[in-house]
């Protein structure tokens, strides 16, 4: 039996009041920790991690108000990468529950509350049923979001992704969306390419990817050097700095955009002046801050 589904056989004999229902964590040790996205609702505080049946050191809990997921790169898809990544996480459940007052609300009524609350109509997105993810069916705002989670590129293709129901009167968990038969189908399969945020990588134009690796550092410290890495190979290789660069996406996607405009400059410096060695043209200015950039998905040892 794996994880989720020794978990859900113990909540659903602890709901039908099997008093001695539980799991035994250390038989599961290498499906922990979990991470779960559930929504802001107070209601759910007095369930978890307890209906997962699971102590609170093996439980990452991430909340957002609809426990949504709104894109393969939004910002809590950023969360899920960091805490597979960083807090070691092995499965993800993204857990809606019944009564969601984001289900309930209308664009029209979430309008009046935040007009009511002092905030202008006309400062507010066009498209506030976009903007702020609401939708009508809980069951279905859990498929949509562990999609989002399944095919971005951010998270590792052996994570199971679940999504579980939760009824706020009971206590009872309801299988969504089985991540492990997800992974089956998704292996028996043909090959398919994974998503990918950056550009194809099979014309690299003489660029080894291959000498793309980062010493063992802290994520602030990452950008910096990842920039000053990418400088320094598209001085080295001229007019081949873009092909590079987007060889190079996929790993440092978020310090390509600010970068790329440097090497834009290298390029056609080098292309005007070869064969001598482009140089890099004076900055003006303090160089823009950079975003973090996504770690290389390494298994990485726990805190
Ligand atoms: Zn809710």
């Amino acid at each position: 039996m794996r994880l989720f589904e020794a978990i859900l056989n113990a909540n659903h004999r602890a709901v039908a009041g099997d008093t001695s229902a539980g799991l035994h964590p250390a038989e599961f040790a290498a499906s922990l920790p979990v991470i779960a996205l559930t929504c802001v609702d107070p209601r759910l505080n007095a369930y978890f991690p307890n209906a997962l049946a699971l102590p609170a050191e093996q439980f990452i809990w991430l909340r957002n108000a609809g426990n949504l997921i709104t894109g393969p790169l939004s910002s809590t898809m950023r969360s899920l990468a960091l805490a597979c990544a960083v807090k070691g996480g092995e499965e993800i459940a993204i857990i809606g529950h019944s009564d969601c007052q984001v289900a309930k609300t209308t664009t029209v009524v979430l309008l009046e509350k935040l007009q009511a609350l002092g905030v202008d109509r006309s400062r507010l997105p066009d498209n506030l049923n976009e903007f702020f993810g609401t939708f009508g069916s809980e069951r279905q705002n859990v498929i949509k979001a562990c999609d989002w989670v399944r095919t971005s590129p951010l998270i590792g293709p052996k994570i199971p992704v679940h999504g579980l129901l939760l009824d706020l009167a009971t206590g009872k968990l309801e299988w969504v969306v089985n991540g492990y038969q997800t992974l089956e189908m998704a292996a028996s399969q043909p090959n398919r390419p994974a998503p990918s945020i950056g550009q194809p990588t099979d014309s690299l134009g003489g660029f080894n990817l291959g000498e793309m690796k980062f010493p063992e550092t802290k994520i602030g410290e990452l950008a910096t050097r990842g920039q000053d890495w990418l400088t320094r190979k598209a001085d080295a290789i001229g007019s081949q700095a873009q092909v590079a660069i987007h060889a190079a996406a996929p790993v440092v996607n978020t310090v390509v955009e600010p970068v790329e405009l440097v090497v834009k400059q290298v390029a056609a410096f080098a292309d005007k002046n070869w064969p001598k060695p482009p140089t890099l043209p004076p900055r003006k200015g303090p160089p823009a801050p950079l975003p973090p950039p996504i770690r290389p998905r390494a298994k990485l040892r726990r805190d």
